[in-house]
């Protein structure tokens, strides 16, 4: 299974390419780049600290128990994300009344988290839930071992994903026999090519998104609702 921001729209995230996914007039395209954080390090804190504390006021829906359910039950369904909100591992930990989640039973987030960050130094990676003070340079967080700036670690446009994330995933798009696609505009690669493998091995993609896509041309079954309306019924 394959989603992306609509999959979390119901649940108040806005998608970036609605109405309500801009902030102060800036397009995510000018914020989520390393040039900008390297050029205005503040600015791009106090967005993601606006879309922390906005995601932290957000519950899993239907849509995202759902699929968490099918995970721990089948055992053999896999959930890679676009998003960033944590939120289907929310849902699983809830589903599972357990925050000790096998790997497996944990979604390959291709895109990263708004929940940990990332040293710019030495590359440590942590979870991160506190608000972020971007008041000024000197209040934003910084590294416990090295003391060096830390990002949020997202990918950021232009920015590679995780090489072993994208083998993992390319690996079980050659392998499964249905492929569930919820909420994405497919436009964003290679994200949106894990679905176009999948097609292409073989296995049948369902697509779930109240819009066309690029990928309702490949899909053997293009559901056009929402998530909280299709996803259930369909599992
Ligand atoms: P997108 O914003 O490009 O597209 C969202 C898609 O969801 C659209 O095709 C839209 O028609 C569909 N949609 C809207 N409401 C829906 C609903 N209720 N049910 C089902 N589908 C619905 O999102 P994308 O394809 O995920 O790509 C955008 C990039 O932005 C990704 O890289 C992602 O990391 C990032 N992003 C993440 C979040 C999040 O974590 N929730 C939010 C915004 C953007
Ligand atoms: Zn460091």
């Amino acid at each position: 299974m394959l989603t992306g921001a609509g999959v979390s729209a119901e649940s108040g995230v806005p998608t970036f390419r609605g109405e309500t996914g801009l902030w102060r007039d800036y397009r995510p395209e000018e914020l989520a780049t390393p040039q900008a954080f390297d050029r205005e390090p503040r600015l791009v804190w106090e967005w993601y600290g606006w879309r922390r504390d906005l995601v932290s006021k957000c519950e899993p829906n239907d849509a995202h128990v759902a699929i968490a359910e099918r995970v721990l039950e089948s055992g053999e369904t896999r959930v890679i994300t676009q998003n960033v909100d944590g939120l289907h591992t929310q849902a699983a930990e809830a589903v599972a009344e357990s925050s000790d989640l096998s790997p497996l039973q944990r979604p390959i987030e291709l895109h990263g988290s708004l929940f940990r960050t990332r040293c710019t130094a030495c590359g440590k990676r942590e979870a991160s839930h506190a608000p972020i003070d971007a008041s000024s340079e000197e209040t934003l967080p910084r590294c416990a071992a090295c003391s060096a700036l830390l990002r949020p670690d997202v990918v950021w446009f232009g920015e590679s994903l995780d090489p072993g994330l994208l083998t993992e995933s390319f690996k079980l798009a050659g392998e499964i026999d249905v492929c569930l696609v919820v909420g994405t505009s497919a436009v964003v690669h290679p994200a949106a090519s894990i679905a176009f493998a999948a097609a292409d091995a073989g296995a049948v993609v369902i697509e779930i998104n109240p819009e066309a896509t690029p990928l309702s041309s490949v899909a053997r079954v293009s559901l056009r609702g929402t998530a909280t309306e299709v996803v259930r019924g369909i599992l």
